[in-house]
């Protein structure tokens, strides 16, 4: 009698960066269809899963958030390497939405505003135990090649299983037809 053996599961990673985690709340947001994910997806590495450490081979990534930090960039080169396809989820990802705010002052202004000006017990700007913020924000992009971006702040659910079923159909999603900036 031959025996059958099941398909391996799709590795998945995802990570936050410079977001709010509500692009990760929408995923969450997939509700009864996490069940079926389940069957297909070996989630390996994120905020939503115990496993910290990112694998050497991961089949798809996903970004929350823009690159604001250094440990942003260095987590960003990462999944690049390790993951074949990754996926810029939510606007700021995308196009680097509130974080980018902060684009238009320079940097020192930005830290006294938020560490000087409005504090009043212990006003400094931290330097110790916390990732060095760059100059400007940037969106995944402009740091790594990115093959799906996904706008959306947050993309909705529904928006985030089309394009998992296109990715693990093997075929390329085209969110711009499920989902728009600020969506
Ligand atoms: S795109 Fe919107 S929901 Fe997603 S991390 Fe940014 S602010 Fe939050």
């Amino acid at each position: 009698m031959s025996s059958t053996s099941a398909s391996p599961k799709i590795r998945v990673a995802t990570t936050w960066l410079d977001g709010c985690s509500g692009c990760h709340m929408s995923f969450l947001d997939l509700d009864e269809r996490l069940f079926e994910l389940a069957q297909r997806v070996e989630m390996v590495h994120g905020p939503l899963v115990d496993t910290k450490s990112l694998p050497e081979r991961v089949d798809i990534g996903i970004i929350e958030g823009s690159i604001s930090t250094e440990e942003d960039l260095v987590k960003a080169r990462a999944f690049r390497r390790r993951c074949t396809r990754l996926v810029s989820l939510g606007d700021c990802a995308v196009n680097g939405n509130v974080p980018a705010l902060r684009n238009r002052f320079p940097l020192a202004e930005v830290t006294d505003r938020a560490f000087r000006e409005t504090v009043t017990l212990q006003p400094m700007v931290p330097s110790q135990g916390v990732p060095k913020l760059l100059k400007m924000v940037l969106p995944v992009h402009g740091v790594v090649a990115v093959d799906v971006y996904i706008p959306g702040c947050p993309p909705s659910a529904d928006t985030i299983w089309y394009v998992l079923s296109e990715l693990f159909a093997g075929r390329a999603p085209n969110p711009s037809e499920v989902t728009r900036f600020g969506a």
